[in-house]
């Protein structure tokens, strides 16, 4: 898709204070204390946010637990399911602003911001089908007597989403679907590098219908993600963000033993066989892990090449990241922005000191842009390591940044135990003509998505998730609802 235009900077920015949404009413924070989203590109003030603590999540928690008990509660599938494709509609028929408010908020190119707009309503309407399809079962069973089995699926109550800043839009709407679909009700913290668009989320979903305090919007810090986790009123929590602090929020929802899922980070390996069509493959290799700056959790950041076509394949990776432009994320011919802020710039380039200092060798990029249009923001030349081994900190960690590191292989045998050699398990790719290849790499390969010859494909009806290290429980496809319902079994005797 090509943007020739940028829309106008969203309303939303008209009020420099951006209250929290809880009950259906933007509200401050109890103590009124506020915080600053800044533009990545420029460092400008966007909004003072309501910085909610404690007190918040638990007025927070109250809402949604009342919208439980209300109408909501009663409300038919059929009837969510029509404010959901008014939602749908709604997010479609606002999604400049929303991209915009992340591209301010985030630094992400409005050329890559709008591309979520088919994304957003389609997972909306997919989820809104499924409120019509929850189901219990008639089971038989042997039991003596005359009795009757049959189980009933119910919301399974309050669910807290806390989100990271690597997609803010993207992540509510995912978020919010199987919420609205199951019945439940949510509590939900943007990262607070990027509450804009959740907020405004927020207002579309009053506007579509959603009953008040069905949706709820709590920005704010870690600690009210850590005080979400470990509410006594929460059901369930679905976490996306980092492996340290999904730990963290396992450990607090153990005590009132919530329902928990969580998508983690990842390591991913990028493999491309000698057979493979390159034309396709050197592109794809370099958007795998440059897109979005780096920040994505399946960004294919491990890049393995079969030893007979490494020198080529190099010199062509290389020449094409040469070519990626690097800028103004209101510029639409920009391809990629800078980073989310200066606190992860420098923890990126702490890696890249770390690869010349573990002895790999720089093929293309290395450091922060400087200059004109650069010099206010976070902005990092995409940079490809050469001669890494695998013990090396950058084939380790994840980076998240726009980093690659680059190996050689001779074997699929080899390169299978190399790929799975991680503790994460998220994403993985493929690049091959032979149909073996493609299948015994498939099965091989110890991650959540498997991509042959295509790197990071979605889809509302095909599940996405971690092994390992990069966390457990699948978002999208068939099962996703069922992590957000209760199965009761019912027993009636009948003699
Ligand atoms: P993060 O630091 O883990 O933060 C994620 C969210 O957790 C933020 O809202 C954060 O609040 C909150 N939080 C911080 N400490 C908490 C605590 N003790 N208890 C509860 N919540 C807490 O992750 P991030 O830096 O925003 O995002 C990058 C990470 O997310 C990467 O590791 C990436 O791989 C992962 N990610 C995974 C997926 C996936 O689907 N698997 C998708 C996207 C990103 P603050 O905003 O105040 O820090
Ligand atoms: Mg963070």
């Amino acid at each position: 898709m090509t943007i020739t235009t940028i829309p106008p900077r969203p309303t939303l920015l008209d009020r420099p204070e951006q209250d929290m949404l809880i009950g259906g009413q933007r509200v401050p924070a109890l103590s009124g204390k506020r915080f600053e989203t800044r533009n990545p590109a420029t460092g400008e003030l966007l909004a003072l946010v309501a910085q909610g603590g404690a007190e918040d999540v638990d007025r927070a928690v109250r809402a949604a637990r009342a919208a439980l008990c209300g109408p909501w509660g009663r409300m038919k599938g059929a009837e969510r399911q029509r404010i959901m494709l008014r939602l749908a509609d709604l997010v479609e028929a606002h999604y400049e602003e929303l991209a915009m408010l992340d591209t301010l908020d985030l630094g992400a190119p409005y050329s890559r911001t709008i591309l979520g707009k088919a994304r957003a309503g389609s997972l909306l309407r997919y989820y809104a089908g499924q409120a019509t399809l929850i189901a219990g079962e008639t089971l038989d069973n042997s039991a003596p007597g005359d009795v009757l089995s049959h189980t009933i699926k119910e919301p399974v109550g309050v669910v807290a989403a806390i989100n990271p800043w690597n997609g803010p839009i993207g992540m509510s709407v995912w978020k919010a679907g199987p919420v609205l679909a199951s019945g439940c009700t949510l509590v939900m913290k943007p990262a607070e590098q990027t509450p804009l668009s959740a907020l405004r989320f927020g207002e579309l979903c009053l506007e579509a219908g959603v009953p008040e305090g069905v949706i709820n919007i709590l920005t704010g810090m870690g600690d009210a993600g850590a005080a979400l986790s470990s509410h006594p009123g929460v059901d369930k929590i679905a976490f996306t963000g980092s492996t340290g602090v999904g730990e963290k929020i396992l450990h607090a929802a153990a005590a009132s033993m919530k329902r928990v899922t969580v998508e983690l980070g990842g390591k991913s390996p990028n493999i491309v066989f000698a057979d493979a069509d390159l034309d396709k493959a050197v592109p794809a290799a370099a958007m795998a892990v440059f897109a979005n700056a780096g920040q994505i959790c399946s960004a294919g950041t491990r890049l393995f090449v079969q030893s007979p076509i490494r020198a080529e394949f190099m010199e062509r990776l290389a020449a094409f990241t040469k070519t990626i432009r690097v800028g103004d994320p209101l510029n639409p011919e920009t391809q990629i922005g800078p980073v989310v802020s200066a606190l992860q710039m420098d923890r990126i380039l702490g890696f890249m000191d770390s690869a010349v200092a573990e002895g790999a060798s720089t093929l293309a990029g290395g450091t922060r842009l400087s200059g004109a249009g650069y010099d206010d923001g976070y902005f990092l030349a995409p940079t490809i390591f050469d001669n890494v081994t695998d013990d090396m900190t950058i084939a380790r960690e994840e980076i998240f940044g726009p980093v690659l590191s680059a190996f050689s292989f001779d074997t699929i045998e080899e390169v299978l135990e190399r790929a799975n050699a991680t503790p994460f398990g998220l994403g993985s790719g493929v690049w091959t003509r032979d149909l073996a290849t493609a299948h015994r790499m498939a099965r091989g390969i110890r991650a959540g998505s498997v991509w042959v010859n295509c790197y990071q494909m979605l889809d509302p009806g095909v599940p996405f998730g971690g092994y390992g290290m990069s966390g457990f429980g699948r978002e999208s496809g068939p099962q996703h609802i069922e992590d957000y319902l209760e199965t009761k079994a019912v027993w009636i005797k009948l003699d």
